[in-house]
């Protein structure tokens, strides 16, 4: 009997060595081949000159419109003007709102529908206090030891000069595109993008636009962005998540606190930030998560690759190992954050009133109301009052990692960066993009920007930058992607 059962295990396990080996023999690359394209030259301290002087215009988004100024956007607008002349020349440009730019640049073949390139031209103010920790002045446009400092290097005027500097090129060389290309720059993404891009997608509405593609920030060309992938990770976003703020109150009775009921206003709210925060809602190795990972996996070492061609038995393990990085976790679920907590005012007095705010990025197929019911299930507790903040959003749609839009991103991104891993991807941060679903269906998120970790810590924070060399491939990459279109 004993003999009989050591020989069916030996015999399971021979089997299942063999489904993890072919597995992975056959967990193959996914990237495109791409023929090498010769760079294209360029002047890259004239075109770090004309980036840092971008900088140089205090173009800030407040979150009180009454602190806004829009006189740095009409410097920023004669600037572009001056700097680009032929994109002026050949374009229609329309402002919009008064602040946000629309440039069209008509294709030679009306039977091809348009593309859309997005910007934004306003940038977050630097967060008081932090001045002193920056090398130069955050507005100073700054070129040093390779780089161009200040605020918006990175976000998001970089991306918004990188284009015009490759259209300028194109124009130059006398190209002329087939489809219609649109250059979409908003002027308050980083408070919504309500007067701006979404102002913006309702002309396009209502003049009938179709896109066949929208390209906005996103996703970037990120080093040592997984453990175990030692390329370039270039994340294509494919979606953005949703947004919502939950404010959880709850008022008592008040009075001195040497005779105390037995629940007080905090310990009532306590209780249920507690049951919020240690319910997380449900999420796993799904969508996005797991197709980046079945993208970048079989890029990485033998013991990744293993571990990912056989999600069918490891994802336990794995989601269990991911989960504990922030970051992964972000991928894999929709995200709970307690960040305000504020009850009391005196050591001897009952506070009447106690208040928490728990934030929320929600992931694509999940809703604010599907996150607010949870919340109300899992505090279950009718004194506490629930109440979603005036600022929500839902899940943006997915767009298909399929298609002609996606395939000449990825080709684009491997012809200018070969050894970059391309990859689908979900954006944690807001952007412009969700705002263009009424005009397109293939909205991509992505700046082909090469970055490590300490740079992403730019942005919206202290001593934002960018190489002078990942500047120029970035214009290389506009430039070949125009060309493609
Ligand atoms: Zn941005």
């Amino acid at each position: 009997m004993i003999k009989k059962l050591v020989i069916f295990s030996g015999v399971l396990l021979i089997i299942l060595v063999g489904v993890v080996g072919v597995k992975t023999a056959t967990f193959s690359s996914k990237q495109v081949t791409v023929d090498p394209v010769d760079p294209i030259s360029i002047d890259e301290d004239k075109a770090a000159e004309r980036l840092a002087a971008s900088i140089r215009f205090k173009t800030v988004s407040h979150m009180n419109p009454a602190d806004g100024d829009p006189e740095p956007f009409r410097q920023l607008h004669a600037y572009l003007a001056k700097t680009f002349p032929r994109v002026h020349q050949t374009m229609a440009l329309e402002t919009v709102n008064e602040l946000s730019l629309l440039y069209r640049w008509d294709g030679t073949d009306s039977e091809l529908g348009p593309v859309i390139l997005c910007a934004h031209q306003d940038v977050v103010p630097v967060a008081p206090g932090t001045d002193d920790a920056w090398n130069f002045d955050a507005y100073a446009g700054k070129i040093d030891g390779g780089f161009v400092w200040g605020r918006g290097a990175l976000d998001n005027k970089g991306n918004m000069m990188a284009q015009l500097e490759a259209a300028e090129r194109l124009l130059e060389n006398g190209y002329e595109p087939k489809r219609t290309v649109y250059f979409s720059f908003g002027h308050d993404e980083e408070v919504g993008g309500k007067n701006g891009a979404q102002a913006i997608v309702a002309l396009l509405k209502e003049r009938g636009v179709h896109a066949e593609m929208v390209l906005d920030e996103g996703g970037a060309v990120v080093e040592g962005a997984l453990p175990g992938l030692d390329r370039p990770l270039a994340t294509l976003g494919i979606a953005e998540k949703g947004y919502m703020s939950v404010e959880l109150i709850v008022e008592a009775e008040g009075g001195h606190s040497s005779q105390p009921p037995k629940e007080t206003a905090i310990g009532i709210l306590s209780h249920a930030v507690y049951n919020v925060e240690s319910n997380p809602l449900p999420g796993g190795l799904a969508g996005s998560a797991q197709l980046l990972l079945e993208t970048a996996g079989p890029e990485m070492g033998l013991t990744m690759r293993v571990l990912l061609a056989n999600l069918w038995i490891t994802s336990p393990l794995v989601e269990s190992q991911l989960g504990g990085s922030p970051l992964m976790n972000a991928f894999m679920r929709t995200t709970t954050a307690p960040t305000i907590f504020e009850a009391g005012v005196k050591d001897n007095v009952l506070p009447a009133y106690a208040r928490a705010v728990i934030n929320f990025r929600i992931i694509p197929g999940e809703t604010t109301e599907s996150v607010l019911e949870h919340v109300r299930r899992v505090v279950n507790d009718e004194r506490v009052s629930i109440e979603p903040l005036e600022w929500t959003s839902n899940p943006s749609a997915v767009s298909p990692t399929d298609g002609w839009a996606y395939e000449i991103l990825e080709t684009t991104v491997r012809e200018i960066i070969p050894d970059a891993v391309v990859s689908p991807f979900l954006v944690l941060a807001g952007t412009d993009a969700r705002h263009y679903e009424p005009v397109a269906e293939n909205i991509y998120r992505f700046a082909p920007f090469q970055i490590d970790s300490s740079e992403l810590a730019g942005i919206h924070g202290i001593n934002e930058r960018i190489a002078v060399p990942v500047y120029a491939n970035m214009i290389r990459f506009y430039h070949r992607l125009l060309e493609h279109l």
